[in-house]
């Protein structure tokens, strides 16, 4: 069963002091999921996590995951900037991006981020706009399908990202040439696999892709990326991935395959996102409408505006009626937002405890993914963001957006010309807490 990391009582509390809808994060479990991948790696070393930014770019976060250990892996000028305010430093920092803006790899090799190539033209780009660097990182694209027990896990021949085989030999002699003396290697195949052996198969071709690079231009390679994928179990049902079963694995495929090329000192490096903090956080939302036409219909406070993922790609997140984890499951609900847009679902058929207007639903496994991929769609407001400390209590670690955050980009001035003398804003009423 899937068990909410705060009880009825403490949301309850929570909620009293920030109303809904807003994400909740447990730093009592970012850390030992931390703790948890270090100690599962702790066979290599030098082995380092970057946290992907985009699964939940905030500096709270960031700070926790950085007093563990971690990096970070930015994609964009804003997550560079964010790392950069959080403390992170040079090589503490991946910049793993595509189609990337010459601001972007400017940022990049000003800070010293390593950075981590997606295209054989983007040596020339990034000479042309910021220089090369003597460490860089190339992303490899296999091509075809990746399979896994003879069953197709993904599709690398349909994805944009990374080098062919061809160009990474090419790429790395040119790199050569330009002065780079320290070479990674970088491959993300598939996206929240539940397999223990998704690592370990992905980390033998990239281990004997870099044996095969050595032998072929003779760079000097320092680090593997195994990047993201590594997924959570988000259905109650689902088979729950064990790190260690995996550091494992990738173990054996480094002993089999570098230690004997004479590569033993390669440091393993990831890009968790997912397996980092989804089931850290949950989005805490209210039952405020109930409706009953050809279905029974609970609406939320919150909406795909807030956690997109059941609505883009159809995801599973398993729900929790606080105050209620015990009471049979015998109602047939869609669980809605309130975006006039049909697919914003929580949840479709899905049984649970009759609701009751006011009642707390716990959406689970929004800790990556979720917030971030928010948007202003009907123009709806981002949540707050709250972290629960390891002492307790709570701490509001982003506020929700107002009104005049979604008006901030408009030029009022025309408008303020019409305005009576003195007065020089639009005023907004405070919204009065409503009581259920
Ligand atoms: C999204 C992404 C990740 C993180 O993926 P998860 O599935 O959240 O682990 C890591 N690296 C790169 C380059 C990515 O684009």
């Amino acid at each position: 069963m899937k068990q909410p990391f705060v009880n009825h009582e403490q949301l309850c509390a929570i909620t009293a002091q920030y109303p809904t809808p807003f994400h909740l994060y447990d730093e009592k479990g970012i850390r030992q999921t931390a703790r948890d991948l270090y100690k599962a790696f702790s066979w290599n070393k030098g082995f380092k996590e970057y946290f992907a930014v985009k699964a939940t770019p905030n500096p709270a976060i960031l700070k926790i995951l950085r007093e563990e250990g971690c990096g970070t892996d930015c994609s964009s000028l804003t997550e560079l900037m964010l790392s950069d305010a959080v403390g992170f430093q040079g090589e503490e920092m991946m910049f793993s991006s595509n189609v990337t803006p010459r601001e972007d790899y400017q940022l990049a090799k000003k800070l010293g981020a390593i950075i981590n190539l997606d295209d054989i033209t983007h040596i020339e780009f990034l000479e042309d706009v910021a220089g090369i660097p003597e460490t860089i990182c190339c992303r490899y694209n296999p091509g075809g399908s990746f399979t896994l027990n003879n069953s197709i896990m993904d599709t690398p021949g349909e994805a944009k990202y990374g080098f062919t085989r061809e160009q990474l030999t090419q790429g790395f002699k040119k790199l050569m040439q330009k002065g780079v003396k320290t070479f990674g290697l970088h491959a993300f195949l598939a996206s929240n696999t539940t397999e223990n052996g998704y690592y370990p198969a992905l980390a033998k071709i990239l281990f004997e892709t870099a044996v095969e690079l050595q032998r072929e231009t003779g760079a000097h390679i320092a680090f593997i990326n195994l990047s993201g994928g590594v997924g959570i179990p988000y259905r109650p049902d689902q088979p729950r991935n064990d790190i260690f079963v995996i550091g494992e694995g990738v173990r054996k495929a480094f002993e089999e395959v570098l230690v004997p090329a004479g590569m033993g000192d390669i440091r393993i490096f990831t890009e968790l996102g997912r397996f980092m903090l989804a089931e850290n956080g949950a989005l805490i939302a209210k039952a405020i409408h109930e409706k009953h036409t050809h279905k029974e219909y609970i609406g939320l406070d919150a909406c795909a505006a807030n956690l997109m993922r059941p609505a883009m790609y159809g995801a599973y997140h398993h729900i929790t009626v606080m105050g209620k984890e015990h009471a049979p499951c015998d109602r047939k609900y869609d669980v809605t937002g309130g975006l006039c847009e049909n697919n914003d679902k929580f949840a479709i058929d899905r049984m649970l405890p009759k609701i009751e207007l006011g009642d707390l639903l716990y959406i689970h496994d929004t800790g990556a993914h979720g917030f971030s991929m928010g948007y202003n769609y009907n123009g709806k407001l981002r949540s707050a963001e709250v972290l629960l400390k390891e002492d307790g209590t709570a701490e509001l670690i982003r506020r929700a957006e107002t009104p005049a955050d979604y008006f901030a980009t408009f030029d009022f001035t025309g408008l303020f010309k019409d305005l009576p003398k003195g007065k020089k804003e639009f005023i907004f009423d405070e919204p009065q807490p409503v009581k259920y």
